[in-house]
């Protein structure tokens, strides 16, 4: 029996692999449990495979997968793939990202790999991936234990999805392909190197009458400014927030006669912050902190970059710019952003101009300056317009248009900030 035992260990260790931070001990005394039980070898096995994950022959279909899933095996078409830099614990790291199909769903993914042995339209093997909840939707991840295989294209069946008819409020939330009927606001042509070659791109900004969002086409289409069209089979990536639709060769775009009216939609605070970000966001609420860095500033004129004490961090001493910033906590109740505020709109906000504030600054000191922007702004309610972008810290809003609204709702402002800070 215990030989028995021990050739039924090893199968499942087999079956398992030897990529799972699991001991034979640990293995041997799951199985011995079920056999007390009196559950017949062969069965204790198959329940031993298959909670270990290691049914490595079983092909998981994407639209199966649950978030926080191990050991996943998948058979899937490379939709779009991206790369980017990014910094984990001071290290700077390349991860590849963008989205895989195959015929049952659309996901996206992120690869932690040094190496992403795959191109946009290859059909590949991962086995090993795991899942992650992100945005509300499964995400497929990859590390180093990770095996990704190039497969002939047509072990997949074929891959035509119907396009789900959406607005670009409602991309957030669909993963596959996408039909938008939309205007072209602003398009530009750009050549880019990839793998080797030079291509042409164009891209843009484009806009419903739900939001907009930025595009990229692999294929010239004819487009132009103001044009309304319907774009069928595209697929959206987000960038911070930013939504991002991508048009491919495959995708069918019919110019349409009609007129389209777009906005800039206005978003409470908490969908704001769900979403993320956006482009060409409207936002209320009231200012609850004015953050450090406000106010008078110098910059410097080389480089742009804020000076302290006259020095500039890379251009030593120098005679700075004199610039105005403000740097707010925009609150409603139930979520907060940050707002960063030009000199422009900054003067606009505590009506007063550069000089004003430089002379207040000379005269009675960077605190006074900062004093008059409060008792200005400070449990005000006001309205900000503009791209946002979310990252781990947060939302933050870069106003391009910003407006103090109705001077009655300063009272009902006091109370909001009154219960806020009573919370803290
Ligand atoms: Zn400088």
């Amino acid at each position: 029996m215990e030989d028995e035992i021990s050739s039924y260990v090893d199968e499942i260790l087999s079956a398992v692999g030897d990529d799972l931070d699991l001991s034979r001990e640990e293995i041997e005394k799951e199985f011995r449990k079920f056999l007390e039980y009196g559950v017949p070898p062969d069965l204790a096995k198959r329940s031993l495979v298959k909670k270990f994950g290691g049914d490595r022959s079983g092909r998981k279909l994407l639209k199966d997968v649950r978030p926080n899933e191990r050991n996943l095996n998948l058979i899937c078409k490379v939709i779009t793939k991206n790369v980017k830099q990014i910094s984990v614990r001071g290290e700077s790291r390349i991860i590849h990202y963008g989205l895989l199909a195959d015929e049952s769903a659309i996901l996206p993914f992120t690869s932690w790999r040094s190496s992403f042995p795959a191109e946009k339209g290859d059909v590949v093997e991962i086995r090993n991936a795991y899942s992650r909840e992100w945005h509300g939707n499964v995400q497929i991840n990859m590390g180093e234990r990770t095996s990704i295989k190039k497969l002939e294209e047509d072990v997949l069946p074929d891959l035509h999805q119907e396009p789900r008819k959406c607005k670009i409020m409602d991309i957030y939330k669909t993963f596959g392909p996408l039909e938008l009927k939309v205007k072209i606001m602003d398009i530009a042509e750009k050549d880019i190197e990839i793998g080797g070659g030079k291509r042409r791109i164009y891209s843009g900004i484009l806009a419903d009458d739900t939001g907009k969002a930025q595009f990229t086409a692999w294929h010239d289409f004819d487009l132009k400014k103001d044009d309304v069209i319907n774009i069928r089979g595209c697929y959206a990536r987000f960038w911070k927030g930013i939504p991002q639709v991508i048009l491919d060769e495959r995708t069918e775009v019919k110019k349409l006669s009609e007129k389209m009216e777009t906005t800039s939609p206005v978003l409470p605070l908490h969908k704001l912050v769900e979403l993320r970000g956006g482009l060409d966001i409207t936002a209320e609420g009231t200012v609850i902190e004015i953050k450090e860095g406000s106010g008078y500033i110098e910059r410097c004129p080389e480089c742009r970059r804020l000076m302290r004490n006259g020095e500039c961090r890379i251009h030593g001493k120098i005679k700075g710019i004199a610039d105005l910033r403000l740097r707010l906590v925009l609150d409603d109740g139930f979520a907060g952003i940050g707002v960063i505020l030009n000199r422009e709109l900054t003067e606009k906000l505590i009506g007063k101009s550069l000089e004003e504030c430089k002379r207040i600054v000379e005269t009675e000191g960077r605190e006074k300056l900062l004093e008059d922007i409060s008792s200005s702004l400070l449990t005000r309610r006001i309205r900000v317009r503009g791209n946002a972008f979310g990252d781990e810290f947060g939302t933050t809003l870069i106003a391009r248009s910003a407006e103090i609204l109705n001077e009655n709702l300063r009272e009902e402002a006091e109370k909001l900030l009154q219960m806020l800070e009573g919370e803290r």
